[in-house]
Parts: C-alpha cells; sequence; structure tokens
C-alpha cells in the first residue's frame, strides 16, 4: 500500500500513553509516508491538533487525566480532522459512545496493522473527497469586513486588526463556529480552558466582557454575543449572506 505523493504527505497525530505501541504504529506509519507526530495525553493531543492541524488523529480511548472519548468530543467541536478511534475495550456500549461523540471509525486492540493501516488510507481518502466539495471553510471565515484567521490566529474588522490575547482568540473562534446556537459555560470552560481548568465559571463571563470591550468601537459589526441568562452565551450572525459552509 502507497500513499499518493503528488500532493503534500498527509500528517497523523498518534495519541496513545503506551509508549511501545506509539512507536509501533509511528514507525509503520511513517513507512507507509505520513508524516507522524505523538502526543501522550489528552491535553497534549488537544494541543498538537490544534497547533498542527493533522490530517487525521488515531486517538486511544484510555488516556490518563483527560480520556479519548472527552479529547474526541472538543476535537469535533473544533475541527472536522478525522477521528480513528483505538481502543483495548470491544463491547458494543463503548463504539456506540465513540460514534456518538464523533471518532469516525473504530479499531480494537490488540489490531492488525494492515487492518488499522487500511481504515486510516481509507479516512483520508474519504475526508480528501469531502474536502474538495468544501475547502476547508472554518480555516479563514470572512463576512461583512470581518475576518478571522484561524492558522495566523489573526482577527480584523474591516482591515483593523484586533489584538486579542489567547484565551481571548480560542473563545471568539469557538462562538463563531457555533452561530446561533447557546454554549454553557461548562462547555466553553473544557473546549477553551481543558478538562485541568479548576477556576470558576465567572472566568467566561470576564472574557466575554473583555471581548465586547475589543469590539465595542467599531460600528456594524456582523455579529453580536448575546448572554443567554442561567444557560451560557451565543454568538448571533447579524449578516444576510448566504454561507456554504454553513449549508454542508
Ligand atoms: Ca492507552
Amino acid at each position: 500500500m502507497t500513499v499518493a505523493v503528488a500532493t503534500r504527505p498527509k500528517r497523523v497525530l498518534v495519541v496513545e500513553d503506551e509508549e511501545a505501541i506509539r512507536q509501533t504504529l509511528r514507525y509503520n506509519l511513517t513507512r507507509e509516508g505520513y508524516q507522524v507526530s505523538e502526543a501522550a495525553s489528552g491535553d497534549a493531543a488537544l494541543a498538537s491538533a490544534r497547533r498542527e492541524r493533522p490530517d487525521l488523529i488515531l486517538l486511544d480511548l484510555m488516556l490518563p487525566g483527560m480520556n479519548g472519548l472527552e479529547v474526541c468530543r472538543v476535537i469535533r467541536q473544533e475541527m472536522a480532522t478525522p477521528i480513528l478511534m483505538l481502543t483495548a475495550k470491544s463491547t458494543e456500549v463503548d463504539k456506540v459512545v465513540g460514534l456518538q461523540v464523533g471518532a469516525d471509525d473504530y479499531v480494537t486492540k490488540p489490531f492488525s496493522l494492515n487492518e488499522l493501516l487500511a481504515r486510516v488510507a481509507a479516512l483520508l481518502r474519504r475526508a480528501e473527497m469531502h474536502s474538495q466539495r468544501a475547502a476547508e471553510p472554518l480555516e479563514v471565515e470572512e463576512f461583512s469586513g470581518f475576518r478571522i484567521d484561524r492558522a495566523a490566529r489573526t482577527v480584523h474588522v474591516k482591515g483593523v486588526e484586533v489584538r486579542m490575547a489567547p484565551k481571548e482568540f480560542d473563545l471568539l473562534s469557538l462562538l463563531l463556529l457555533n452561530p446561533g446556537r447557546v454554549l454553557s459555560r461548562q462547555t466553553i470552560i473544557q473546549t477553551v480552558w481543558g478538562s485541568k481548568f479548576f477556576g470558576d465559571s465567572k472566568t467566561v463571563d470576564v472574557h466575554v466582557r473583555w471581548l465586547r470591550e475589543k469590539f465595542e468601537n467599531f460600528d456594524q459589526l456582523p455579529f453580536r454575543i448575546t448572554t443567554v441568562f442561567g444557560v451560557g452565551y451565543r454568538l448571533d450572525r447579524l449578516d444576510r449572506e448566504p454561507r456554504a459552509a454553513e449549508a454542508s
């Protein structure tokens, strides 16, 4: 089996705390022509996925700290990267839960390398076909003079850069990915701050206030962040342009 070489090598993030398995996966994936990066914990996986935007994530279910299901749920809220779940458990329940939180496929340990590699290739092929229809709609969003570039981590309003702290950017980015949907403080904390965050949910309120302050001097901002009492926050798009990203 070979990987198409017409384009850049596909990047695979391997998330597994057992070093021996990680090494085996790295060795075999590299030999197949993939560019492999590794993470040994859920938090490292999230950081790496956000930084590197891999083409596929191979995600072990049993991880120290934040487990694979939590990682999967958070990643799925932020990006469409295919996720192949790896697990020692083979009960139907785990499989269903894994697929419910957004995993695309599932391999049970002990796995056959050939089967795993075949599934990796199949998922990448499927993602490639999908991305040819909707080329990375979420990396850059631009509407009515507003622009967010998630790769460069910049925000512009009518050509003027709005500087933000990292968490402010992550919060705005998350809200923009979910226009018209209320996000609870808990969801926001888990996605923006991670499961190891021990502060209280007022942190979210403070950051939302800071975000609003950053934009208050712009007239005709094409979105509004609304407080939904007792629940959380919702970003409403005020522009009327139809967007392909929302239709798909
Ligand atoms: Ca493990």
